[in-house]
């Protein structure tokens, strides 16, 4: 046989390349504007035409390029960042990879035009599908212009791929606010199809939190501070009160880089544990400091995970950072965390000696191991709280006696007919208990049945929305006094797409501009909690998650507004109440599942409990 095997010309390999770094326009925003900071820029602005689409635009006043560079960044594994294998562990700029400018060629149109401080005369290229059209001398300012036209032009598959516009704008925001918050002391402006979005002055970090998401969050931010030998943390936390049923105001920055870290992420919320209900987040913009040669920045094509050597230690340094934190500003007792931690934050001044702190670290420790007890440790692990280790041995009960997907053969359910004539007797209705707040506890044929009252009540609410919203049959509503709600960019922008489908569902809303909204009306079912909350958790919950096909997005608003309008687990219930849940469950269509597939109903069988009395 013959050979077969070739090298891929370049225009095929940086369109490959592309898969992995340019998903979608947010990319180039973020690839570009990192650009500009890695060369000094004080002032970047972006334009963007048709959330991304047509157009993303980024004007910096930066080193600029010379001739000869401005060619050569379009090539794969160019960069003037690192030189050498080793410059890889002490990364101080953005960018390294050498690969954002020609994977992005590759799939776009690209007009750069760019000129060195010290030069009269700049260069021109246009570059398209990997192909330069022109290279010329021009007349233009200091610093760098990109305009990327056309994304995925030549891959139409990727074109289609791309969400809705108000998706795509909401990547574009978030990957902004992610950059304008890491470099406060750069001045931004964001412009969309001509109108201004935003327009960040250079200012300290406060004034660009408070830029970036609006004047009320400035009475919730809690400054922090600690300095130690392996890293130093400054930043803000959120006032509990203020914590909200959302996520998107949880910052880490390391070495003005953001990134994303779940582990870390619990160091925080574990420290709010006895403060806050779990499902409430509480905002934080922790700016992290780390010599370069401890953090590995190299483990992920967009950067955006980012490795400790000591992970624990850190850990264990932004715990109690935000516990003293909040301690210190009587937001909690002191006392409460005096008597959990006797730990000392290692203090670096200049003299001391450099020595790693003594933090009580137990090795075997693993926060996402939910099977690790604290048995045979002395101490606590800090990231598993008792409840949920309660939680998980009363799930265990019954586990296995159950079967998956459904109810046990010989289950009968009490509101069945017989049964339901008596339901006017008290001794009946006196057959529902509530166990801690959250479940619905009721004997049946073959044991004692517990249902999780949340999950209950999200599938009943979300059939009946599916309904409404698939014969377009309005749903009933509560109508309030008119409530105006100051919502950000992105979740504003959401939900006047949605619009339409949410208003069969009872929300009445008009658009007054500014990003507010006034709420004249919600779901009639909706009455466990506030507008504001509502909406919350509804946007929170519809834009966390892809939606990739028109007919799911009712799916999803469903879902979302199930989940924002469900009583909640710690709500107590009256009998009828749960009479209610309990009827209304067994006629929906799949009563075993929430809308979010996880498990509503399990048996305890009569056997199991006959077996722990033998
Ligand atoms: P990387 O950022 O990983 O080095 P890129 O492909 O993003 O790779 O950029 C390649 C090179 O082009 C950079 O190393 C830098 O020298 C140059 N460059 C890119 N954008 C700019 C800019 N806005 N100003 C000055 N130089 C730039
Ligand atoms: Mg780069």
């Amino acid at each position: 046989m013959a050979d077969i095997i070739q090298l891929l010309p370049d225009s095929v390999a940086n369109q490959i390349a592309a898969g992995e770094v340019i998903q979608r326009p947010a990319s180039v925003v973020k690839e570009l504007v990192e650009n500009s900071i890695d060369a000094k820029a004080t002032s970047i602005t972006i334009n963007i035409k048709d959330s991304g689409r047509t157009l993303v635009q980024i004007i910096d006043n930066g080193t600029g390029m010379s001739e000869t560079d401005a060619r050569l960044s379009f090539e794969r594994h160019s960069t003037s960042k690192i030189k050498k294998a080793e410059d890889l562990f002490a990364i101080t700029t953005m960018g390294f990879r050498g690969e954002a400018l020609a994977s992005i060629a590759a799939v776009a149109s690209v007009e750069l035009k760019t000129k060195l401080a010290d030069s009269d005369i700049g260069t021109q290229i246009i570059i398209e599908g990997s192909r330069v059209l022109s290279q010329e001398p021009v007349i233009c300012a200091t610093g760098t212009n990109f305009a990327v036209k056309n994304l995925f032009f030549n891959i139409p598959a990727r074109r289609k791929f791309l969400k809705s516009n108000a998706t795509e704008f909401g990547h574009i925001i978030s990957e902004f606010e992610r950059i304008a918050l890491a470099n406060s002391s750069v001045e931004f402006k964001l412009y969309h199809n001509d109108s201004e979005i935003f327009i960040l002055s250079r200012s300290n970090i406060r004034q660009r939190i408070i830029s970036v998401f609006g004047k009320r969050i400035n009475q919730n931010l809690v400054p922090i501070e600690a300095e130690t030998s392996i890293i130093k943390v400054k930043g803000f936390i959120g006032k509990p009160e203020n914590a909200r049923k959302r996520s998107g105001e949880q910052f880490f920055f390391i070495n003005n880089r953001f990134m994303r870290n779940p582990y870390l992420h619990k160091a925080i919320t574990d420290a709010y544990k006895n403060i806050l209900p779990p499902e409430v987040v509480p905002s934080y913009f922790l700016y992290l400091e780390a010599a370069p040669d401890t953090i590995d920045v190299n483990i992920h094509p967009t950067k955006t995970e980012i490795k400790f050597e000591d992970q624990q230690a850190v850990w264990q340094i932004l715990h109690a950072t935000v516990k003293q934190s909040l301690g210190k500003n009587n937001i909690v007792p002191s006392i409460d965390f005096d008597l959990e931690h006797n730990f000392e934050i290692p203090v670096l001044t200049r003299n001391t000696e450099i020595v790693n702190p003594k933090i009580d670290v137990n090795p075997m420790f693993n926060p996402f191991d939910e099977k690790q007890t604290s048995a045979g440790n002395n101490r606590k692990s800090p990231a598993i709280s008792l409840e949920k280790e309660n939680l998980a041995n009363w799930e265990k009960l019954y586990d296995g006696f159950e079967n998956e997907k459904n109810l046990p053969d010989d289950f009968s359910f009490p509101s069945q007919p017989e049964t339901q004539q008596t339901l006017t007797d008290n001794s009946f209705s006196d057959r529902y208990f509530q166990f801690k707040g959250k479940y619905i506890l009721t004997p049946v044929k073959s044991g004692l049945m517990v249902i999780d009252q949340k999950r209950a009540h999200e599938r009943i609410l979300f059939e009946k929305f599916m309904l409404s919203l698939e014969s377009n049959s309005v749903i009933s509503q509560r109508n309030l006094f008119p409530k105006t709600i100051e919502l950000d960019k992105k979740a504003h922008a959401l939900l006047m797409e949605i619009k339409d489908d949410i208003k069969t569902l009872g929300f009445d809303i008009k658009d007054i501009g500014e990003n507010s909204i006034i709420v004249n009306g919600l779901p009639a079912d909706s009455i466990n909690q506030e507008p504001e909350q509502i909406i919350d958790i509804f946007l929170n919950e519809f834009q966390n998650g892809e939606i990739d096909a028109k007919s799911r997005v009712k799916e999803k608003i469903a879902q979302s507004l199930a989940k924002a309008s469900a009583i909640s687990s710690n709500q107590s219930l009256t009998t009828e109440e749960m009479q209610e849940i309990v009827d209304l469950l067994f006629a929906c269509s799949m009563p075993n599942f929430s809308p979010f597939g996880k498990k509503i109903i399990s048996i305890i069988k009569t056997e199991e409990i006959e077996k722990r009395f033998s």
